[in-house]
C-alpha cells in the first residue's frame, strides 16, 4: 500500500456500531479551483477532520500550454491513473467503514487488496470492479464487469454489468463466505476475461454470448 494513501487508523474497529460525523460539500458540477481546494483542506483539518473519502477521481487540470511538472514525482509517491482500453481500472468503493456503518462485511480491505492485486494488470479487455458494503450499493457494482455487495451470508459477486454506449446490469453468479474465496473468484474471471474477450468487448457481452451456465463451468 502506498504510505501516503494510508487513512488514519480508526479508533473504533470498523464492524462496530459507531457514528461519524461527516461533511460533504456541494461543489457545483464537481469543479473546484486549487487554491478553493486548498482553503477547504485547510478549514476541515483546523476542525479535526481526519480523511477523505473520494466518490469518483481526484483530476487535476492544467490551462492550455502547461501540464504537470516534476513537484507531483518529487513531492508525493502517487503514480497517474491509467485508462487506456485494455486493463483493469481503479476500484470503485463505497463509504463502507470509512464513515457508513450500514455494511454488512467488511470491504474496505478487500477492495484495497483487489486494488493491489489487479489494478493495472494487462487485459485483452477492459474490467472495472465495483464493490459495495450492503445492497443499497451506493458505488453502483451491478453497472461494473465484477460487482461485490457485502450481504449477511458474506459476500455476492456479480458478473457482467457496465455503463457505455450498451449498458447492462450485472447477475449474480452467488454468495460467497470468504474474502480469500471472492479473490480466488475474481482472479478467474480476470483471466476469463482476458481470454474470451475481444478488444472493446465488455465481459457482459460475452457472457451473454457464449451463456451464463457455460461461463460458471470455467468460474466455479
Ligand atoms: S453501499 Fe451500504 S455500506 Fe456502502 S455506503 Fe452505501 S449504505 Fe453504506
Amino acid at each position: 500500500m502506498n504510505k501516503r494513501n494510508k487513512p488514519e487508523p480508526q479508533k473504533t474497529p470498523p464492524h462496530k456500531s459507531h457514528k461519524k460525523r461527516t461533511y460533504a460539500p456541494h461543489i457545483e458540477a464537481g469543479v473546484i479551483s486549487v487554491k478553493e481546494m486548498k482553503k477547504l483542506i485547510a478549514a476541515v483539518e483546523a476542525d479535526g477532520a481526519k480523511n477523505i473519502k473520494l466518490s469518483g477521481e481526484i483530476i487535476f487540470v492544467w490551462d492550455e500550454g502547461q501540464g504537470p511538472g516534476t513537484h507531483i514525482e518529487k513531492q508525493t509517491s502517487y503514480e497517474a491513473n491509467d485508462f487506456r482500453f485494455g486493463g483493469v481500472r481503479p476500484v470503485k468503493m463505497c463509504s463502507a467503514e470509512t464513515f457508513c456503518q450500514r455494511f454488512q462485511q467488511p470491504v474496505l480491505g478487500l477492495a484495497r487488496k483487489l486494488d493491489q492485486m489487479f489494478y493495472r494488470r494487462p487485459l485483452a479487455t477492459k474490467v472495472i470492479v465495483g464493490i459495495a458494503g450492503c445492497k443499497r450499493s451506493c458505488s453502483e457494482p451491478a453497472t461494473k464487469d465484477v460487482g461485490i455487495i457485502g450481504v449477511a451470508e458474506g459476500y455476492e459477486i456479480l458478473v457482467g454489468g457496465s455503463a457505455g454506449y450498451s449498458p447492462k446490469i450485472a447477475k449474480s453468479i452467488g454468495i460467497f463466505s470468504t474474502q480469500k474465496k471472492v479473490i480466488e473468484i475474481v482472479e478467474k474471471i480476470m483471466n476469463y476475461a482476458d481470454k474470451n474477450c475481444k478488444k472493446t468487448e465488455r465481459l457482459g457481452a460475452v457472457i451473454e454470448k457464449v451463456g451464463m451456465k457455460a461461463f460458471l463451468k470455467e468460474i466455479l
